[in-house]
């Protein structure tokens, strides 16, 4: 009779309310050391694998990760690969989508689950929702069938439900639901049983090994349209020093106002080699260049459609794929592919 291996999972821990308790003296938030985790959570001692952690020192609020944490993150999964089953991220709620996001680009033909989860309450509180975040969130990591992992994906688990990482978005500071995936079902959801939506879970059956991608260019920005927008401050803010490209958050199915000034100055940042794309303001729904008058003169200046994404989606995948190519055109077209299930273009 053959043994049954162990499966085993690594925890990493970057901080965010989930790694954090009260100090009595003051009553604030601070991290609490991680090895006191099996203190916090005894439930850990009974699943039946090895759990190992890396924090990171310091453990950090996610307001202050960004792309450098992400490669450190990335680095972490891509160095440990063959030891491990699955990987668990602990990080805050408050930039989780963005990290989820990036870290789908970055690891190329993945095939084992690394699964996000946090809290809004800390794990020292006796209502915290941490404690049913991480245990579900490891069980999830380690879920395999015929030997191979049953969620293949950069994902987060939040209260009760599983989401493709690069779909969600932070919709609440106050309730358990921290998070919405407001065009892609969920790949699972937690009650008694935890029910796997096979048919929304991408496979990926390609025999290539892991590949890691490190370079991640954040020379972008984040252009939000509103009624009454300025000129001046439409021109300040493409006049950024080393900007490649910008995040148009628009209207509806991709609309923005046809002022003359505004069509102008995107056209030329265009012509120049600044990649504009077109992300909606809505949660639902998608961006559909073309629909609207008000949208063919933001074709005719040059911007791409970034159909149903995020704009954590948006912001991650301009950043890797600015990281890798130099040519706008080819950062245009390869945009408009869909690497991990970011988009839907059907
Ligand atoms: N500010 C915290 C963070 O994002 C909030 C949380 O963890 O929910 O790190």
């Amino acid at each position: 009779m053959t043994a049954i291996e162990k499966k085993s999972i690594l925890l990493i821990c970057t901080g965010g309310t989930i790694t954090m308790s009260m100090d009595p003296g003051t009553g604030a938030l601070i991290p609490f050391p991680f090895d006191q985790l099996y203190k916090q959570l005894p439930e850990l001692k009974r699943f039946d694998y090895t759990i190992d952690y890396i924090p990171f020192e310091p453990m950090l609020d996610s307001s202050e990760v960004g792309p450098a944490e992400w490669i450190k993150m990335a680095e972490i999964v891509y160095e440990n690969y063959n030891r491990y089953d699955g990987f668990v991220v602990l990080h805050g709620t408050d930039t989780m989508a963005y990290a989820a996001s990036a870290l789908s680009f970055m690891l190329e033909h993945l095939k084992k689950p690394v699964v996000f989860t946090g809290s809004q309450l800390p794990m020292s509180m006796v209502r915290t929702d941490g404690k049913e975040n991480l245990i579900t969130a490891i069980e999830i990591a380690a879920a395999k069938e015929y030997g191979t992992a049953v969620v293949p994906e950069v994902c987060i688990f939040f209260e009760s439900t599983l989401y493709r990482g690069n779909r969600t978005t932070k919709k609440n500071a106050e309730r358990f639901n921290a998070f919405g995936s407001y065009n892609y079902a969920p790949l699972a959801t937690a009650g008694v049983h935890i029910r796997y939506n096979r048919s929304v879970i991408q496979y990926n059956r390609e025999q290539q090994d892991l590949k890691l991608h490190r370079y991640l260019d954040t020379n972008i920005i984040v252009l939000k349209i509103f009624p009454g927008i300025s000129e001046a401050y439409v021109r300040a803010i493409l006049q950024t020093a080393g900007l490649r490209a910008v995040v148009l958050e628009s209207f509806g199915a991709g609309n923005a106002p046809a002022y003359p000034w505004l069509m102008n100055a995107i056209e030329s940042s265009s012509k120049s080699g600044i990649v504009f794309v077109n992300i909606t303001q809505c949660n639902t729904g998608s961006v559909d260049m073309g629909r609207y008058k008000t949208s063919v003169h933001l074709l005719n200046a040059g911007v791409i459609s970034g159909y149903d994404m995020t704009t954590e989606a948006a912001v991650t995948k301009l950043m890797f794929l600015l990281g890798h190519h130099s040519e706008p055109e080819t950062v245009r077209s390869e945009f408009g592919r869909s690497y991990c299930g970011e988009m839907s273009l059907d």
